[in-house]
């Protein structure tokens, strides 16, 4: 599959249009399977039916959580207002859950963090429905079946791409409404048990090396799938450009 058939599904607007969509359906109780997208996903569905799939499904709405993913949207003259990152995406709608008394459920993460998170939002939110789970005991495939027996309104699930966009695939049917989301390492900035990259890398769209540096052992994934991505971006590129 060609990337640039992944790119057409990418949501082109700004961070702050797709949140007013992703809250609009939220507090309209419709469902809304949100897939935020990076080079690691995209590389992950050349091996793997059900990220190919999700990618590519009706059910979902992806969205360009990676600064590479807009500038491969350039390439192929597909322009994409900005970056809009999972982190931010969720923080926002947490805020709104809070904010409307809606019900939340949480699945990821190790369990200091995933409750420090919890009772954070407990604290600053008391009127919102809060259920958890850690991302290391049980089994995922049972956990998502009780999240879906509450309908919640908002389901963030933190597992690590493409396995938690993958589990929320194959449980979508079972979800009536709610947004339902991917989010990666968030739940660990969003506890406040680790510490986002400065402001400096955010504006400068080198997050990804802010996270390097902390984490060393990140390299070897972010080169496989980065280095991969943008060669297939640039090969692909000068394909379409020859007469
Ligand atoms: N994680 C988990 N269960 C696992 C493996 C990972 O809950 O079996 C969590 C991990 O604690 C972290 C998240 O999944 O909170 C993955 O974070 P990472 O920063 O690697 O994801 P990225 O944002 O880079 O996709």
């Amino acid at each position: 599959m060609a990337v640039a058939e992944y790119l057409r599904r990418v949501f082109p607007g700004t961070a702050e249009e797709y949140f007013r969509r992703a809250e609009e359906a939220m507090l309209a109780g419709r469902r809304l399977f949100v897939v935020t997208a990076n080079p690691e996903i995209i590389m992950a569905a050349e091996r793997d039916g059900t990220a190919r799939e999700l990618l590519l499904s009706g059910k979902t709405e992806v969205i360009p959580d990676g600064v590479s993913l807009v500038k491969a949207m350039g390439f192929f003259h597909m322009p994409a207002a900005e970056r809009i990152t999972g982190v931010d995406l969720a923080d926002k709608l947490l805020q709104s859950a809070g904010a409307h008394g809606k019900s939340v459920y949480l699945l990821g993460a190790k369990e200091e963090v995933v409750s420090a998170l919890a009772e954070k939002l407990r604290a600053q939110y008391p009127g919102m429905k809060l259920r958890w789970h850690n991302g290391y005991d049980g089994d995922k495939d049972q956990l998502m079946g009780e999240a879906a027996a509450l309908a919640p309104d908002l389901v963030l699930v933190g597992l690590g791409v493409p396995a938690q966009d993958i589990l929320l695939y194959r449980h979508l049917e079972k979800f009536q409404k709610g947004v339902l989301m991917g989010v990666g390492g968030s739940f660990d900035v969003l506890s406040g048990m680790k510490r986002r990259a400065p402001s400096f890398f955010i504006k400068t769209n080198t997050e990804w090396l802010y996270r390097i540096l902390r984490e060393p052992s990140r390299l070897g994934r972010f080169y496989r799938s980065n280095v991969r991505f943008l060669g297939r971006v640039r090969k692909e590129a000068k394909t379409a450009l020859k007469p």
